[in-house]
């Protein structure tokens, strides 16, 4: 299917009209700063077995957790940047165009593209979070310093540190949960971009925001289980193209 203009301009002037505009993103809008989807062909699940990722077996093998996670998230995937439609949404929320950002992705991408409120659904790998003493560490710095030695400790109280995005089995943080929820009952439109639907309680979010009467736009590069089911507007292609695409409509 081709992307319609027609559609696009549908969109444009659902957003600009709409008061409260959510956008919800997942793997799919960072594929093209180079970082491949977990699942699939070139899924990382494909190379690397995810129990390093389960929250017990972070407590009770820290080094080699920490070794797989500084290589993966750290090391490789540290390098990529935001992209154009990471770079659209960042403009979209200073000209209060959009009015949340939730996102699944813990690449930190929309925080380095300038975007000043994500919620952070699944947490990012941004921060450090002492699994002793709660504190937390942004400054990017002083991460790649402290991840030098692994496991890497805690510099107020020596415990225990651990990225802080949700691990298999760990709880979503109960503050980003209850922000995106009340964002989605709240929203009058809602952006779905680049995301299965298939993880869960994040995948309730767009069926909950079409409950409460928001219509829903979706980008994505195929259909996917909310596109018959809980999609108003299907714009098919790369989150990049459509998003700039939208924007240019928006002028
Ligand atoms: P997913 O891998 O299940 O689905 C990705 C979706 O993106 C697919 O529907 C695919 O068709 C679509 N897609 C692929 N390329 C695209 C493009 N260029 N433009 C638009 N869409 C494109 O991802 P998910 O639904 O986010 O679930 C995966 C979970 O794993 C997330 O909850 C997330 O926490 C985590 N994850 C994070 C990252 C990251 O931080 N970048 C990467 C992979 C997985
Ligand atoms: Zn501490």
């Amino acid at each position: 299917m081709m992307l319609s203009e027609t559609e696009i301009k549908r969109a444009a002037v659902l957003i600009k009209e709409s008061p409260y505009t959510v956008a919800f993103t997942g793997a799919g809008i960072s594929v093209e700063s180079g970082i491949p989807p977990f699942r699939g062909g070139d899924g990382l699940w494909n190379k690397f077995d995810p129990s390093f990722l389960e929250i017990d077996y972070f407590y009770q093998q820290p080094l080699k957790s920490w070794e797989l996670i500084r290589k993966i998230f750290y090391q490789y995937l540290g390098k990529a940047r935001p992209n154009k439609a990471h770079d659209v949404l960042a403009r979209m929320e200073a000209r209060k165009l959009i009015h949340a950002l939730i996102t699944q992705n813990i690449d930190n991408l929309h925080q380095q593209a300038g975007n000043q409120d994500v919620i952070e659904f699944h947490g990012t790998t941004g921060r450090l979070i002492c699994t002793a003493c709660h504190q937390t560490i942004n400054d990017t710095a002083q991460i790649t310093k402290l991840i030098e030695n692994l496991p890497p400790a805690c510099p107020e109280c020596g415990g225990l540190l651990k990225p802080d995005f949700v691990f298999f089995s760990e709880m979503i943080p109960e503050s980003a949960r209850e922000r995106s929820f009340t964002a989605a009952q709240k929203a009058t439109v809602f952006m779905i971009i680049g995301t299965s639907g298939d993880v869960f309680p994040a995948a309730m979010l767009p069926p909950r925001s079409k409950q409460t009467g928001a219509t829903i736009i979706e980008i994505n590069t195929a259909p996917t289980s909310y596109t018959d089911a809980t999609t108003d507007i299907f714009l098919e292609g790369k989150a990049s193209v459509v998003m700039e695409a939208i924007e240019k409509a928006l002028e």
